[in-house]
């Protein structure tokens, strides 16, 4: 089994080595999921590739996540990208612009583009694409929902032959999943070129909601490698059991069709005191149901980053550890 964990908030490389990265092969990780946010890109890169190479030195590998970048991926991170290409951003119906770079925006592809080659050049042995998605904040049957942009409008027409409807008929649900299974495909093919492999990890939504309603579509993807999923239970207020059951079953039975390495993320952070033992009983559900790897979000259960902190999270800490190492015992 591989184990992993998501690393941010120092940039520090000798805190890291001797005090982080020691505790996370302490805790049976085999791999570590660097964070590399806009702000890392335009002024922590070198501190960054040295924290990359002591990980592959400790025998590690590197995931390399985009962090917030764009607003369209995971993560609390800042653009600044959006400020500066204000004509880039996904657009909803009446026209409002909401700060996500629309995914088919050729500057956006291009800045992507410039991304791709500093995470690579960190020494990255896989590019996480973390959770990318569109907007959608209350539901896919209004007009709060993108995108509808100039450029979108103009890719609709010219594949459908008129232009896009204002309503969530079929062909805007397809263009909508289009838009971002062709983003990740373009992505992919950039890491591929460079040698390295790509890990795509989907939100818990198969229903439209931030584009993707069929996974199949993002596992056929030419170029990926891992398949992962984020469900975040108690994030989310759902049942553990149901929730994580189902998207696991999902995240293992598409990855194996496809000869992907499956991938499933357990929520380390904002952990109720008391619930620290569900992270145990989720790994056991993964595991049972065959996943490859497991990775939890995120070191230390987020102690150090005040709005996403366990409650207890030497406790979330310490459970991690014991369950990875029992994993790969
Ligand atoms: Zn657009």
């Amino acid at each position: 089994m591989k184990t992993g964990v998501s690393y941010f908030g120092n940039r520090i490389p000798e805190h890291f080595v001797d005090r982080d990265l020691p505790d996370i092969i302490a805790h049976g990780c085999t791999y570590i999921v660097h964070t590399f946010s806009e702000n890392d890109l335009q002024h922590y890169a070198t501190s960054l590739k040295s924290m990359v190479t002591a990980t592959h030195e400790a025998g590690l590998e590197a995931y390399i996540d985009p962090w917030g970048v764009g607003g369209v991926f995971g993560g609390e991170a800042y653009s600044e990208f959006l400020p500066n290409n204000l004509d880039a951003w996904q657009t909803k119906l009446d026209g409002t612009p909401v700060p996500m770079a629309c995914l088919n925006a050729p500057m956006f592809r291009e800045f992507m583009r410039t991304w791709v080659d500093a995470a690579v050049e960190l020494g990255a042995d896989v590019i996480f694409w973390d959770e990318p998605h569109l907007y959608a904040s209350s539901g896919l049957n209004n007009s709060d929902r993108t995108c509808f942009c100039v450029v979108c409008k103009e890719l609709f027409e010219a594949k459908y032959g008129k232009p896009m409807p204002t309503t969530l008929t079929s062909e805007v649900a397809e263009f909508r999943e289009d838009t971002v299974v062709g983003f990740l495909s373009d992505m992919c093919a950039e890491v591929k070129a460079r040698g390295q492999r790509n890990a795509v990890c989907l939100m818990p939504f198969d229903d439209g909601t931030h584009g993707v309603t069929d996974w199949v579509k993002v596992a056929a993807i030419n170029g990926l490698d891992i398949l992962g999923v984020t469900p975040f239970w108690q994030f989310f207020k759902q049942d553990r059991d149901a929730f994580v059951g189902h998207f696991v079953e999902k995240v293992v039975a598409v990855s194996k069709d496809y000869g992907l390495e499956s991938q499933l993320w357990l929520q380390a952070f904002l952990v109720p005191t008391g619930e620290e033992a569900e992270l145990v009983l989720t790994a056991e559900i993964a595991s049972k149901a065959g996943v490859d790897s497991i990775a939890a979000w995120g070191f230390r259960g987020c102690d150090y980053m005040s709005s996403l902190r366990s409650e207890r999270p030497e406790e979330v800490w310490r459970v991690i550890g014991e369950t990875f190492r029992g994993l790969n015992q």
